[in-house]
């Protein structure tokens, strides 16, 4: 008799962007005339810049003949794109990464949630409390936790993010052996600088622990001398591995291309208790189940690194940073507590009632949708995720209908601040 993995049985049924589709449908059914600005879901809404559309193309052109057709590529990608990876994501940031620890992938969603194949089932794995749902979820189908109870799944180290913690993960009092780190946040936007990165690494090197660091929106880290990487942090090398994409940085969400660097000095125990190289592990899994990325998406990844591509890309980012300074210029005037938006695509909101009341409340008042907290974690709850990935006009006109809709409700004439 075939059986299903009871893991699966353990994840929350809902999955928060299926529930809030769910009710937006609801709510245009009964009022189509509502014409809706998303600001929910964290996908981008600018083109592929200019310089990696020219490389595609090329690529393209290159599939279609005999000389330059291309077949398999390595499994873990091509040199000219983990040559570009490591000189400019690293070494101009003085972090000492080779083109030989890149893994180009297909996405880091897939990557963040497969690594933890790596590890054995009974590790202790430390997840912020709220953050993106993959790590935690991979690890429940995985087997390594109890079941929900509570609002936690039993045997997860939670690691909270709240205003206490200036919305970032701290250093856990009880052994955990596996990190997962975020930043910049997704959903707060909070950024760990230096000095977190680095308690981080020294607590990992002390508790012999591993983080497994996603840095997916490193591209909005804009003020110099705070880290996008945590290979700039001495000693990270053998306690940490990152995931980055392409997604955020480059509007790659549809054309799917992004790496994990696992560097040659990450160790981890065996069984007989003796310290082996994580990197082996990884280049198995994925020559066993992952055949690489195509040639023209890795030849529009290089173009991102092109003097053409970053002024493009630098256009793009800023575009989608000063909508987050809008947002969080509003909220605040609006008397609400807000964190993240600075480095980050992502402002979120103290919504000072329940999340989704307040989904609901801007849905049929403002026909504004945002994205409710308590689907990152239960710290999450009371908060919400606006994202600034819209359209410039898009954010503008949902700032300006929430602020009449705030005002109006509270009986505030235009021009006065409420308190
Ligand atoms: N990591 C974080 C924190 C994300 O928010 C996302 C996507 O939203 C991803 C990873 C997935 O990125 P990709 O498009 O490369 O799969």
């Amino acid at each position: 008799m075939i059986r299903a993995n009871s893991h699966f049985e353990k994840l929350k049924s809902s999955y928060l962007f299926r529930k809030i589709a769910d009710r937006v449908k609801a709510f245009q059914e009964q009022r189509p005339e509502v014409r809706l600005i998303r600001l929910g879901i964290g996908d981008v809404t600018q083109p592929l810049p200019e310089a990696c559309l020219d490389a595609f193309h090329k690529a393209v052109e290159e599939m279609g003949h005999v000389s330059t057709f291309r077949g398999y590529g390595p499994a873990e990608g091509y040199e000219f794109l983990r040559q570009a990876i490591a000189e400019n994501d690293y070494r101009a940031y003085g972090a000492d990464i080779g083109p030989d620890e890149i893994f180009v992938s297909d996405g880091s969603k897939g990557d963040c949630g497969n690594f933890q194949e790596l590890f054995a089932r009974d590790i202790v794995v430390g997840i912020p409390d709220p953050v993106y749902p993959v790590y935690l979820d991979s690890n429940v189908m995985a087997g390594r936790t109890g079941s929900f109870v509570d609002s936690a799944y039993q045997g997860v180290v939670y690691l909270p993010c709240s205003p206490e913690t200036g919305f970032v993960p701290r250093p856990p009092e009880l052994p955990v052996d596996l990190v997962y780190l975020c930043s910049p946040n997704n959903p707060t936007g909070t950024i760990l600088g230096r000095n977190d990165l680095t308690a981080w690494v020294d607590w990992a090197k002390e508790n012999k622990a591993l983080i497994l660091f996603d840095a997916a929106y490193a591209a909005f880290v804009r003020k110099k001398g705070l880290p996008r990487s945590i290979f700039e942090i001495d000693g990270a090398r053998e306690v940490a591995v990152e995931f980055r994409s392409f997604s955020k940085t480059a509007g790659f969400t549809g054309t799917r291309c992004a790496f994990t660097v696992v560097p040659k000095d990450c160790r981890v125990f065996d069984d007989a208790g003796n310290l082996q190289p994580l990197y082996p592990l990884w280049y198995r899994r994925q020559t066993t189940k992952f055949n690489g990325v195509s040639y023209p998406v890795q030849r529009a990844a290089e173009a991102t690194y092109s003097p053409e591509g970053q002024r493009q890309i630098d256009t793009i980012i800023e575009g989608y940073l000063k909508n987050a300074d809008e947002i969080c210029k509003t909220m605040k005037a609006l008397g609400y507590e807000v964190a993240g938006g600075k480095h980050s695509p992502y402002v979120w909101v103290d919504a000072g009632m329940d999340d989704w009341a307040f989904f609901d409340l801007l849905l049929e008042k403002a026909g504004v949708v945002f994205t409710p907290g308590s689907g990152f974690g239960s710290k999450g709850a009371g908060y919400v995720r606006i994202s600034a990935f819209g359209s410039s006009n898009g954010v503008v006109e949902a700032m300006t209908r929430i602020q009449q809709h705030i005002l109006l409700s509270k009986s505030i004439l235009p021009g006065e601040q409420p308190q």
